[in-house]
């Protein structure tokens, strides 16, 4: 890409410091450029300004933030992380104000969200369509309404609507949960990539499976505390590999109510068996 010609679109302006409380309404982690596309960013930074909301590659990730500045060629960003909010509410340490850092990069190394878009989804709208059939769990309910499989869905469901919620993903899989290829525990990333083909086609598989396991990987690192946030890319296998059958299924259900804010229901998960695993 040609590097723009033309005169800067906006002004610098160095003494522009987001507050904190916009840094923490935009904070999000995407592993690939496909899951801030699906967040609704959009890849080029060149009709940026200071403060839109920007997502800039930084640390191994793709990092939401403020935009600070916007140069002829670059644009900045000033993020903070989870891990950095944590610390910062963690009375151990002793700061209060989550650290923030200020990266720039060029123009097309930058994703923003377009304007007058809604704040900061972490995890992708419902652009994805289901285009798969209904699927009943291990107590024969609907993974997407809860319906039992003798009744209709409910209006609001995915299978009825046709518009995947990145929830439903989680149950789903937990039936398709195999031993790990390897020998060792179980493979809960090849449980979610099976569900993800059936409910949404390959074409959105490897995306709705990645933002299916983020979700997974928030919920037990929620659970696991704040040394699971130091092994964050690694929770959802060494969980496969240590855990048994029901306990995994339960996590994927724990994560999917924690995704969409209701509580797990122990009572309504019921007893799920040690070997279920169907094809
Ligand atoms: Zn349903």
């Amino acid at each position: 890409m040609s590097e723009p010609t033309t005169e800067p679109t906006s002004q610098s302006t160095p003494a522009d410091e987001p507050s904190t409380d916009d840094l923490t309404r935009v904070v999000a982690r995407f592993d690939d450029r496909d899951l801030l596309r699906a967040a609704g960013y959009v890849v080029g930074a060149e009709d940026a300004a200071v403060d839109d909301e920007a997502v800039i590659y930084s640390r191994g990730g793709y990092r939401a933030g403020i935009v600070t500045k916007v140069g002829r060629v670059n644009v900045t960003v000033t993020y903070t992380t989870e891990t950095a909010i944590r610390e910062a509410a963690d009375p151990r340490y002793g700061w209060t104000e989550p650290a923030r850092t200020t990266k720039a990069a060029k123009f097309a190394e930058v994703a923003v969200r377009p304007t007058g878009e809604a704040a900061a989804p972490t995890l992708a709208r419902p652009s994805r369509r289901v285009t798969g059939a209904r699927q009943v769990d291990h107590n024969n309910e609907c993974v997407g309404c809860g319906a039992h499989f003798s009744e209709p869905c409910g209006p609001a469901c995915p299978f009825e609507t046709g518009t995947y919620r990145p929830a439903v993903l989680l149950p789903a899989a937990a039936r398709r949960l195999r031993e790990h290829p390897a020998g060792v525990g179980y493979d809960i990333g090849g449980a979610l990539f099976a569900a993800a083909l059936d409910l949404v086609g390959a074409d959105e598989a490897a995306g709705a499976a990645d933002e299916a396991r983020q979700i997974l990987t928030g919920s037990l690192v929620d659970q696991w505390g704040p040394r699971a946030e130091e092994i964050r890319a690694e929770v959802v296998y060494r969980h496969g590999l240590f855990s048994d059958l029901a306990d995994l299924a339960r996590s994927l259900y724990t994560a999917a109510a924690r995704h969409d804010g209701i509580d797990f229901d122990p009572e309504a998960f019921g007893e799920f068996p040690a070997s279920s695993a169907t094809s």
